[in-house]
């Protein structure tokens, strides 16, 4: 007997390989390790929840605190109050800024409306905001890779909107111009797939020879390792399930991932509920993961929902171990004892 591990779905076994139930006809899980919240994440969405304890609701958030369905309306439901601008938000009141990170505009405009403000942009992506200053103040024109319109790319194309270039895909490269060819540096936007993002930078250097890389990596570790594991379940997998939203950034780039690795098929589903059955007909390795943005609670539904459809052995597929937490803003972080 292979070593079985109790995952808490009924039905279901992990395993280090098939076994159980689903033994006669070969079905099986593989569940990539790690998937599901970064720490970025995790301290937006605990940032909400304790301002909500801390002054009672409504908490007002610019924009969705991390790009996931249930976990906006279930912050919602507890008295979140989300907006497109801050001219929305009553003066005076709290304001959350979500984990996308915002340009240096929408702080002063909320101190013009004399907004109580707790930013709970990610230190990840603060990192990035803080190379595009660093790079401006040297008058380096700045090739931002991400993808317009993204509110983390907006925000961080904020912080220095005379220098920066917003380079969208690697077809983007053949329309940009810069300034002096010798002062050129690319940043990125935190979530981007890293193969697509290289083949960008590839083209962006026969353009400009002399492009500087940026200090370290932008692509965050958690963005990194979702794809690292995706790529390692993925050849083995007809079918791959990525649990998150369809405006998350990382987890649309995991379902290009599953499918660039190998895998027959990959959708993408909020819920449980949106799997189609027809997408299992003739498929023997189902691959699961989710994206940054997603709580565990959606990944043991889908899992629940496969173990129905007689897919009860699930094999982690374990690529990092992640360990990074980060503190809370300090508006809301705990006294010391
Ligand atoms: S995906 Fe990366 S950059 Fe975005 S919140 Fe998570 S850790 Fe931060």
């Amino acid at each position: 007997m292979p070593p079985t591990i109790n995952m808490g779905i009924p039905g279901a076994t992990s395993s280090v390989r098939s076994g159980g139930g689903s033994q006669a006809s070969g079905k099986r899980v593989l569940l990539a390790e790690p998937r599901g919240y970064c720490a970025g994440v995790d301290r937006a969405v605990e940032t909400v929840e304790r301002a909500l304890e801390k002054h009672g609701a409504p908490v007002y958030v610019r924009h969705e605190i991390v790009h996931n369905v249930h976990v906006v309306e279930t912050l919602a439901k507890a008295g979140a109050v989300f907006v497109d601008e801050t001219d929305e938000v009553p003066e005076g009141a709290i304001v959350v800024f979500s984990a996308h990170g915002v340009a240096p505009t929408v702080h002063v405009e909320a101190a013009a409306r004399n907004l109580r403000t707790i930013d709970a942009t990610c230190p990840l992506v603060t990192k990035v905001h803080n190379e595009a200053k660093r790079f401006a103040r040297d008058d380096y024109d700045i090739l931002l890779v991400g993808h317009t319109g993204h509110e983390e790319v907006v925000g961080t194309a904020g912080e220095a909107p005379d220098h920066v270039q917003v380079v969208d895909n690697p077809d983007a490269v053949d329309q940009v111009t810069v300034r002096d060819p010798n002062k050129v540096i690319w940043l990125s936007q935190t979530t981007l797939s890293v193969d697509e993002t290289m083949e960008t930078v590839r083209r962006l250097r026969e353009k400009f020879p002399t492009l500087q890389d940026p200090p370290s990596d932008d692509i965050c570790y958690a963005t990194q390792n979702r794809q690292v594991a995706v790529k390692a379940m993925a050849p083995e997998c007809e079918l791959v399930i990525v649990v998150g939203s369809r405006n998350s950034s990382n987890s649309v780039r995991l379902v290009e991932v599953a499918l660039g690795a190998g895998s027959d098929a990959a959708h993408l589903v909020d819920y449980a509920e949106d799997i189609d059955p027809t997408w299992l007909e003739g498929v023997t390795t189902v691959g699961v993961t989710s994206g940054a943005s997603v709580p565990e609670v959606l990944v043991r539904g889908v899992l629940e929902r496969l173990a129905e459809y007689g897919y009860g052995t699930v094999q982690p597929v374990t690529t990092a171990n992640e360990t990074l937490v980060f503190a809370l803003p300090r508006e809301i972080r705990p006294p010391r004892a």
